[in-house]
């Protein structure tokens, strides 16, 4: 299945109003896909699974933005922490200080989002509002040098009731806007990370900054 690039090129036309930026999610599809899309210019691409990211990330282009937005584990981020761009899903403080230290190594500062857990009906990943608090507090108790916070990311409940995805939204981008205003040292808090191929317009509505976009770009998968 190929990329669909007229989907692709009105996807570009919709976001420009709000400024928000595209992530082709292409996670479990093959490097010529993504190259499709790198061909028409571009660069930030989104996987879910560690091994396959690495590599991806060996075979294609050494100019694309690779953004780990799957769930993370410690004993992996080694893997990733070399080159990747931005990592989404962070949802615990051991996590982010396994990124910290894995930085350092690499000599680099990598970007985080942390995860929020906003969807009410599913279990999905992620921080609840108080667990974000007590990151929060201690990040601002001893910031971490090698890491820099950027922002926010979550996923609302996969549902058709519209209603309830714009609650989950408009809390999200409460959290972060708070986040915001609090200029915690060491961060720099640009990015609202939410909206996929099913709720994406919802999530532009709620000021997403970035969404994570795969099915409508690449075609359902496996
Ligand atoms: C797979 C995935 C996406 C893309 O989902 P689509 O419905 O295919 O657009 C976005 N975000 C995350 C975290 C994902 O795991």
């Amino acid at each position: 299945m190929a990329v669909n690039k007229e989907v692709f090129l009105s996807l570009q036309q919709e976001l420009q109003p709000h400024g928000a930026a595209l992530i082709a999610v292409s996670k479990l599809k093959p490097a010529s896909d993504i190259l499709e899309l790198y061909d028409l210019d571009h660069r930030d691409f989104g996987e879910n699974y560690v091994q396959e990211l690495a590599n991806k990330y060996q075979e294609l282009p050494k100019d694309i933005r690779w953004h780990f937005i799957g769930h993370l584990q410690s004993n992996k981020v080694k893997y990733i922490a070399p080159f990747v761009y931005l990592i989404h899903g962070v949802d615990s403080l051991k996590l982010l200080q396994e990124i910290d230290k894995q930085g350092r190594k690499s000599n680099r500062i990598i970007d985080v989002l942390l995860q929020v857990h906003i969807a009410r009906e599913e279990t999905k990943f992620g921080l609840s509002e108080e667990e974000l608090l007590d990151v929060w507090r201690s990040l601002s108790a001893a910031p971490l040098a090698n890491t820099c916070l950027r922002g926010l990311m979550g996923m609302a409940s996969f549902t058709e009731d519209a209603g309830k995805i714009q609650f989950e939204f408009a809390h999200l981008q409460s959290l972060f806007h708070r986040m915001q205003k609090a200029e915690l040292a060491g961060s720099r808090v640009d990015t609202l990370s939410m909206g996929m191929s099913a709720d994406y317009k919802l999530a532009l509505q709620a000021a997403s900054t970035t969404i994570r976009i795969g099915s409508m770009l690449f075609g359902p998968r496996g």
